[in-house]
């Protein structure tokens, strides 16, 4: 179980540089723009730009070269640990949230992350009859909501479940063993 490359990871390590999809203005094709919510990263409307399905290629010789640098300077994105991490804080304090917790800092594999129909994702994703800990409140989430979100997370032994209501009240951790072999 010695993986020295694990020793390496950080949230910081893990973040990795943003990304935008492509577009091009339609009056002036031929270069390729970074797109973001409402436009252009360099400024162009929305209702100006054609936007692709590819991303943006800072290095393309077509690329707007005001796009090119506002990309080279938008934040890193943080990776699906850090991001659940940040998440899992607001979680009831108990053994298995503290170490959730621990897992993501060191780079717990994030498996499966969606959004959805809590009965369907009962059914299909949360596996809730390998759970050992923390499952009551967990099987209750997914009663009383219409849609959820859920993730799993798996460290070592550990398989974790993370439920995350869609009415801002706290992310639920449960967890059971992971059977091997
Ligand atoms: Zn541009």
């Amino acid at each position: 179980m010695i993986d020295s490359s694990a020793d390496d990871w950080s949230f910081a390590t893990a973040r990795e540089p943003a990304r935008f999809g492509a577009g091009e203005r339609d009056d002036v094709p031929g270069v390729e723009h970074a797109m973001t919510a409402g436009g252009t990263l360099c400024g162009l409307p929305e209702d100006q730009v054609t936007r692709y399905r590819h991303l943006f290629a800072p290095r393309d010789p077509l690329a707007c070269p005001q796009c090119r640098r506002q990309a080279a300077a938008a934040p890193a994105e943080p990776s699906a640990q850090e991001r659940l991490h940040d998440l899992v804080l607001a979680a009831a304090p108990g053994t298995a949230r503290d170490d959730l917790l621990a897992g993501l800092a060191k780079g717990a594999k994030v498996g499966l992350w969606l959004h959805g129909p809590s009965a369907a994702l009962a059914r299909h994703y949360a596996e809730l009859d390998t759970l050992t800990e923390g499952v009551g409140p967990v099987a209750e989430a997914f009663d009383a909501a219409t849609t959820i979100g859920l993730a799993r997370v798996e460290d070592g032994s550990w398989r974790f479940l993370v439920v995350l209501p869609d009415d801002g009240g706290r992310p639920l951790v449960a967890r059971g063993r992971h059977e091997t072999g």
